[in-house]
């Protein structure tokens, strides 16, 4: 089933995008359109383009054709509006990038208070509600090295969170952690899936894909080669590349 892209209300477009690093073409006419509160995970081969997909929609990378587009508006070059779009489509990576000499609430309320220009006590209280939302209020105090894998990943949602984003990109967050800690972390991710969270997710949990993800897009060679529900992907995928990666990983 083709997904009806008049059926969303879109947030993040991509229309014919194309990107390449230096000779080697890594996305591929890339159509995509992500609507407003739809949960998307993106799976596939490794080195078939899902992370530069991500880095693209909050322009860590430029694209060489096509157009990227944020709730109607073309993705800012630079200055500014460039530092907006980064706090507006936040991203949580497999490693946390947690500041190692801040404290958790330090790490959560830094950007609040230099990007989003919200005063220390607020951006704190701030951080505290989003601690307890991610399970973590008793931590605040603490430094990242003292927290487990699965913590610091709720930390960096949390900090993510703080900006108040229109949406978030998830490149394989759970890869990084010991298997016990996967849980904790998807639960919140599922969490924030059922609150109405704009989220496009990389990842290999095939079981967030089935319970949290409107749609599955699957990516190989820098094509998206199936944007489909979970349903109709898991049960019957269509092409022999996603036949093929499934029966790897199922
Ligand atoms: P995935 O996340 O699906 O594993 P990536 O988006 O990381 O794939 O990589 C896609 C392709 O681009 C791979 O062939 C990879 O080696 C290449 N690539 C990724 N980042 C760079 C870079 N900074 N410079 C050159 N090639 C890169
Ligand atoms: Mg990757």
């Amino acid at each position: 089933m083709a997904v009806d892209p008049l059926a969303v209300d879109p947030l993040i477009e991509l229309r014919d995008v194309n990107k390449y690093y230096g000779t080697l073409h890594v996305l591929r006419d890339i159509n995509l359109i992500v609507g407003k509160g739809e949960v998307v995970v993106v799976i596939g081969p490794s080195g078939s383009g899902k992370s530069t997909l991500c880095r693209t929609i909050n322009r860590l990378e430029t694209i060489q054709s096509g157009s990227i587009h944020l709730d109607g508006q073309p993705l800012p070059e630079e200055g500014k509006a460039l530092a907006k779009l980064r706090a507006e489509v936040g991203m949580v990576f497999q490693s946390f990038n947690l500041f190692a000499h801040k404290t958790v609430l330090q790490n959560i309320s830094l950007a609040q208070t230099k990007v989003r220009k919200r005063r220390k006590d607020e951006a704190d209280q701030r951080s505290r509600e989003l601690l307890d939302r991610v399970g973590l209020a008793a931590h605040a105090e603490k430094y990242p090295a003292q927290l487990s894998g699965g913590q610091q990943q709720r930390v960096a949602i949390a900090r993510a969170l703080a900006m108040d984003p229109k949406a978030l990109l998830f490149d394989e967050p759970t890869s990084a952690l010991d298997p016990e800690m996967i849980n904790e972390v998807l639960e919140v991710m599922q969490q924030l899936a059922r609150d109405g969270m704009t989220m496009v997710v990389v990842t290999h949990e095939m079981g967030f894909a089935r319970n949290a993800a409107n749609r599955v897009v699957f990516m190989a060679d820098g094509s998206i080669i199936e944007d489909r529900t979970p349903h109709d992907f898991f049960t019957n995928p269509e092409s022999a590349r996603a036949q093929d990666f499934l029966s790897k990983i199922l």
